[in-house]
Parts: C-alpha cells; sequence; structure tokens
C-alpha cells in the first residue's frame, strides 16, 4: 500500500473532499485512508499489483493543491445548532436490516417503510414552504439535452460527473445482432453486450432541478420587476465514482428545488429568505447542523481557481448535517446565488436589456432523511416533536386517502 507524506497535515474537516476528488486521478485506486493521527499521512489501495510509477507523485501534487485551495480561504459558518443528538450505530446498515432502503444498480436505492414515509413527509413539508413563496410547480423530465448542460457550463465544470444516455443505432441489422447476443449471453453479462452498440445521443440524465428552469425561459425578456418563483422534485443524476457510499453519495437522488429568477434586488432579497427556511427547518428537526459558505466540486484541473471565485463572493451556502458515526459534515442542502450567469448564458433579460439573476435553494432528501435516523435513531416515539408533527401530518394524510374511497 503506498503511503504518501504531505507536506502539511491536512485538518480533518478538509480529508473527505480531498479524497473524493483525488480518486479521479486513476480509476486503479481503489481505497484512500489519511493516517488517523498524523494528517500528513496519506496511503491508497491499487487495484493492480504495479503502481504506474508517476501516480503517487501525482496523487501527493493533487492532494497538496486542493488542501491550499480549501486553505485558502476558508469557509464562513452562518449558522450552527447543536442538540444532544444521541446518534445511533450504523444507521445505513440498520436501514438495509429492517428492509426500508434496499441498494439497487450501484448508487441507486429502492425506498419503503418509515423511511419512505419520513421522504415524502419532509418532501411535503418543502412544497408547502416553497409554495408559501408563491412558487409555481413543475414537473421535469430525467433527460436533459447535453446542449443545455453545455450552455449551463456543467459540461466544463463537472464532465466527470455527467451520465451520458445512449440508444442502439436504428438500424434492423444492428438490434437483430444485439437481440443475438443477449440470447446467447447470461443476464451476468448483459453489461458487456452494449460494447459496439453504444449510439452516441444528444441527451444526459438531469444532474440537477433548475437547468430545466432556465431552459423552459431561455431567450425570454421578462417583465419590469419581475420575479418568476418555481419549485419542483426532480430525481438528480451523478456519477460519484468510487466516492459513492451508502446513502451519503449516490448516482441518483432525488432533490426538490425553489428557484428564483428575475430581478437583481428582488433575488438577492430572496436568497436570504431561502437561507432563513433552512435554518427554520433545521431547528423544527432539532438536527446538529450548520449554515456554511462553499464552493461547488469542480474537477480537479480548475478546482482552485472555479472555488476562489465562489467563495470569494458567498455565492454558495450549503447545509450541513453531522453524522455521528462517520464524525463528519455532510451538506443536506445548498442555496446558490448565480449572479446573471444563468440569464446570460441561456438569454434571459429583464426589459432594460440586462440579464435575469437568479437563485435556487435544493433540498438533497435522501440526506435529510439519512441524516435524521443518524442522528435521531430508529423510534419516531423518540424523535424532536418538529419531526413527528411532520411525520404525523403526511400519516394522517396517507390514513384519509386510504378510507376516502
Ligand atoms: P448541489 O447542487 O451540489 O449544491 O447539491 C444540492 C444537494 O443535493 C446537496 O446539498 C445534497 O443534499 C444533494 N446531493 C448532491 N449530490 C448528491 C449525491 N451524489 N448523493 C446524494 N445527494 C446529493
Ligand atoms: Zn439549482
Amino acid at each position: 500500500v503506498p503511503e504518501i507524506i504531505l507536506e502539511q497535515p491536512v485538518p480533518r474537516e478538509f480529508q473527505p473532499e480531498i479524497v473524493k476528488n483525488l480518486y479521479w486521478l486513476d480509476g486503479g485506486i481503489e481505497s484512500f485512508a489519511f493516517d488517523a493521527t498524523d494528517g500528513r499521512r496519506l496511503s491508497f489501495g491499487y487495484r493492480k499489483a504495479a503502481v504506474p510509477e508517476h501516480l503517487p507523485l501525482r496523487v501527493k501534487q493533487s492532494a497538496e493543491r486542493l488542501a491550499r485551495s480549501l486553505r485558502a480561504i476558508p469557509s464562513k459558518t452562518l449558522f450552527e445548532l447543536k442538540p444532544a443528538n444521541a446518534g445511533c450505530a450504523a444507521p445505513y446498515d440498520q436501514l438495509v436490516q429492517r428492509g426500508w432502503v434496499r441498494p439497487a444498480a450501484h448508487g441507486t436505492h429502492v425506498y419503503r417503510g418509515l423511511f419512505l414515509d419520513l421522504f415524502l413527509a419532509l418532501d411535503a413539508q418543502f412544497r408547502q414552504a416553497a409554495l408559501r413563496l408563491e412558487a409555481e410547480e413543475y414537473k421535469f423530465p430525467a433527460i436533459i439535452p447535453m446542449e443545455t448542460l453545455a450552455r449551463a457550463g456543467y459540461l466544463n465544470s463537472f464532465p466527470h460527473n455527467a451520465n451520458f444516455v445512449c440508444h442502439l443505432p436504428e438500424q434492423a441489422e444492428a438490434v437483430e445482432r444485439f437481440k443475438d447476443r443477449m440470447k446467447s449471453s447470461s443476464p451476468e453479462g448483459a453489461t458487456l453486450s452494449l460494447d459496439g452498440f453504444c449510439t452516441h445521443s444528444a441527451t444526459a440524465l438531469s444532474p440537477t432541478v433548475c437547468y430545466h428552469f432556465y431552459q423552459t425561459h431561455a431567450g425570454q425578456t421578462l417583465p419590469a420587476d419581475a420575479l418568476l418563483t418555481a419549485t419542483a422534485l426532480s430525481p438528480c443524476y451523478r456519477y460519484e465514482g468510487k466516492a459513492m457510499r451508502g446513502l451519503r453519495r449516490l448516482r441518483e437522488f432525488t432533490m426538490r428545488e425553489i428557484i428564483f429568477l428575475g430581478e437583481p434586488t428582488l433575488v438577492q432579497k430572496r436568497r436570504e429568505a431561502l437561507i432563513s427556511l433552512q435554518r427554520e427547518l433545521l431547528e423544527r428537526c432539532q438536527l446538529h447542523s450548520a449554515i456554511r459558505t462553499a464552493s461547488d466540486p469542480f474537477f480537479l484541473d480548475d478546482y482552485d481557481k472555479k472555488r476562489v471565485f465562489q467563495m470569494s463572493f458567498d455565492l454558495k451556502h450549503e447545509v450541513q448535517a453531522w453524522l455521528p458515526e462517520e464524525q463528519e459534515w455532510l451538506a443536506i442542502g445548498s442555496v446558490n446565488h448565480h449572479q446573471d450567469h444563468f440569464g446570460k448564458v441561456f438569454g434571459i433579460t429583464l426589459p432594460e436589456g440586462m440579464p435575469a439573476q437568479s437563485c435556487c435553494l435544493g433540498f438533497g432528501l435522501d440526506r435529510w432523511c439519512m441524516t435524521i435516523f443518524a442522528q435521531h435513531g430508529f423510534d419516531p416515539n423518540c424523535w424532536p416533536e418538529g419531526v413527528r408533527v411532520i411525520l404525523d401530518a403526511h400519516r394522517r394524510h396517507t390514513a384519509a386517502l386510504k378510507t376516502a374511497a
């Protein structure tokens, strides 16, 4: 197991973010481990016996560069809540044992039982909050045109996270050949059957919710003093490579977003309202949590540059929850101020010709639910009153549907 000695110790709170990025250096890397007591020592496991000669140095240089970038502009904490939650051991394993969460394709899960009840109950709250902000409801597709992703800047900033959608060529012979190959291979071999058949397509699985909204309004001039407000619950897809684990980092997750688009001062005001909303929900659920300035998961090569920009202007606020078992913070939501980025790239303008501004809030539902189990345990009767009220409202609603027939 190669071990690298870094020039400076990496603080524990930076380690997960650094490791997540380092996996992208080489697909043969299987695991990373920082020494528990000495943050300068980083070892990694490699799939094949022979580690490429240049790799340890690249790991060292990249880790140091990421650490420098994280140190350069520390995040600011706006809010911290520290209730004395007992926490529970191995929440993910317990959820799986109870059958409420079942791993499906790598990075995806089936939910039912109490986990799904809480998921739907929380979303009912988030939706209600959106409606109170006068949001119009939307239902967006899971698929998004590559053109929209390119326009949004996604394919420059996060190409490694993209999930491209492919299909068979529209050609009878090719379809027949594919069928023949399927007939002769076992179901376990089905993954191989795509080799040589996949036709490139101009679509991907949507990594986020709000791009659809900007695309819907592309090329429009908004009325004076406009503030468009929208909300939607959508599946989101991000390929997270080796960092995919349990419910903490998924390939498919579900996000509710609240989106504002329009006049700069109105958008700015709404952003403050979104941060207060997050805070209020954290208090209601009594989560050990914090709201901090943060940056997006940019790719290695331009991580530093883009992070500096986002951090300098306080453009991203992350809602982080504490995971007692892992002793780690996990982002369960974010509030993002895009300034006029999407207005510009999607050609959405204000009457005077200036590009519109936008901001959005995203609730990561999978992580919200996971955190409640991880911090409050598995007995809803012992959950904080705020969470019980949310769950009971949902259960009453479901019970009413059952008897309404
Ligand atoms: P972001 O747009 O990166 O700020 O993500 C918004 C929220 O979506 C995050 O705060 C998470 O709660 C959730 N999220 C993002 N990526 C993942 C993932 N890979 N797995 C689960 N939840 C995620
Ligand atoms: Zn968004």
